[in-house]
């Protein structure tokens, strides 16, 4: 049977958040042979990322995509860090509104962002193909890149963008200098075990406390006063966190709050679908008193009534070493017009979910990857050295970006962990609650969460 080849300039591996945003913001730079593959079949419900954060909003804005989310969502006016009791302290982006026209955080399930932004591409015209999973990424004898699909089919295109996500095929495939790989079982770890360009930049092991985290969406038995209906909750307390976070709520239903936390690793792995039993404990165990089913701590107790869905995730940080690789060889003044593989999104960094910036990160890398790109793809012999030159700048950006939102994360854990250990009667604890008071302080930590100073 002969193999079913498809020619592209431009082919997207994954339609998550970062894949889907890259399309819409090529299309809309007047790029039209474009494909986007993805190995699944629908959109997952189980989704991670809750925030879109004021200056993701403004990128998606500019490519149209921002009033449909913000329609969906519920406008969060602040994050709150608390210990099991009390606020320490928190960000309020009301104070963001002289700077943006999104003075807030946007809490929406990553589903529901992934639908608007599949939706729209589709009303450009661009159709996700689904079902199509790439296993293997070779550069041809014309210098271009054959992508070949699992289904048997081969795609070949001048340049790849792997939006992969964090278990990125064609990161693996690059960085273990495979050029070309058949197997359908590249997996993260694979590339972790090898040691081959994807690790922390500053050489931290994985933390095992925080590594293991579940998430999950639930009921609770009826609507304490002190849940929340648009802030994000933080919970820090002996190195444990707990968050809670309202969804939008629809007229016939009471509502749901995702809920998520971290099993230290000597708590034992996980169940991959944790059931109410096992969330109830960790929300006794580590989540605010107010939300306890224990009365001798809360004298109304409440119960987790139901669960939506449970998952169970592996979070660390990482960076590739690379964001932007050339395969193909130098063509017009040492330059090169194909070949050309990029990461974006999770396939080149990753963090842990604190300060709910990772999907944001990854759209901003998307969005701003559009004009660079199609300028480089329609590049002729005089203009190609200074577009190339525009796409190494853009991607240099794009890594100094990823590193400080790795670092700011980073630094909201160790906060966390700090006022999380810290005793009541110590020093520490009331210094950062004083602190964590000021009006200043707070339009400071909403400022680094909103990305307006990083995009
Ligand atoms: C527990 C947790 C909580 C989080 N909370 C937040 C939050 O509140 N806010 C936030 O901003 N971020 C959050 N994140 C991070 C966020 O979920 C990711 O940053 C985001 O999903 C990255 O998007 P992406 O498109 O790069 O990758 P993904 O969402 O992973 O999408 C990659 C896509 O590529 C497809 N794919 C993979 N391999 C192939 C292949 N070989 N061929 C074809 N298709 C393929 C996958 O099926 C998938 O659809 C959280 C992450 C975790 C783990």
């Amino acid at each position: 049977m002969s193999t079913q080849r498809i020619q592209t300039t431009i082919l997207i591996i994954g339609a998550g958040p970062t894949g889907l945003a890259a399309a819409i913001s090529l299309v809309k730079q007047g790029v039209r042979d474009l494909l986007i593959v993805e190995e699944t079949v629908r959109i997952a419900e189980a989704s991670r990322a809750m925030t879109i954060h004021a200056a993701t909003l403004e990128a998606l804005d500019s490519i149209g995509c921002a009033d449909a989310l913000v329609e969906l969502g519920i406008k969060g006016s602040g994050m709150q860090l608390s210990d099991r009791t009390a606020p320490f302290m928190g960000a309020e982006f009301a104070s963001l509104a002289s700077y943006t026209r999104f003075p807030y955080v946007l809490l929406i399930p990553q589903s529901s962002t992934e639908k608007v932004l599949e939706a729209q591409l589709n009303a450009l015209n661009v159709e996700v193909l689904r079902a199509e999973k790439a296993v293997g990424l070779q550069l041809n004898d014309d210098g271009a890149l054959d992508v070949a699909l699992e289904s048997g089919k081969v795609i070949t295109a001048q340049y790849v963008i792997g939006a992969d996500g964090a278990r990125s095929a064609v990161s693996v495939i690059l960085h273990m200098g495979h050029m070309k790989s058949t197997s359908t079982h590249l997996h993260f770890e694979i590339r972790q075990l090898a040691g081959v360009g994807f690790a922390d930049p500053d050489g931290m092991p994985v933390d095992e406390r925080l590594a293991q985290m579940i998430l999950a969406d639930v009921w609770f038995s009826y609507s304490h006063p002190n849940l929340p209906t648009d802030k994000v909750h933080a919970t820090a307390s002996g190195g444990r966190f707990f968050l809670t976070i309202p969804l939008p709520k629809s007229p016939e239903s009471e509502r749901v709050y995702r809920i998520g936390f971290n099993v230290p690793a000597d708590a034992g792995p996980p169940p991959s679908n944790p059931h109410v039993s096992y969330l109830q404990h960790h929300l006794d165990e580590q989540g605010p008193l107010y939300l306890s089913s224990d009365a001798t701590v809360n004298p109304n107790p409440i119960h987790i009534s139901n669960v939506v869905w449970s998952a169970r995730f592996r979070t660390h940080a990482a960076i590739a070493d690379q964001f932007l690789v050339r395969m193909g060889s130098q063509a017009v003044s040492g330059r090169q017009t194909r070949g050309l593989v990029l990461l974006i999104g999770d396939a080149a960094h990753i963090h842990s979910p604190a300060g709910g910036l990772g999907m944001n990160l990854g759209i901003r890398d998307a969005v701003t990857l559009g004009p660079v790109l199609a300028t480089h793809a329609a590049s002729d012999h005089d203009s190609l050295p200074k577009n190339d030159q525009l796409l190494e700048d853009h991607v240099r950006t794009r890594k100094d970006r990823a590193l400080s939102t790795i670092r700011l994360t980073k630094r909201i854990m160790s906060i966390a962990n700090v006022l999380g250990s810290a005793s009541l009667l110590g020093i520490t604890y009331w210094l950062f609650r004083v602190v964590g008071s000021i009006p200043l302080v707070r339009r400071q930590v909403a400022w680094n969460l909103s990305g307006l100073g990083n995009r």
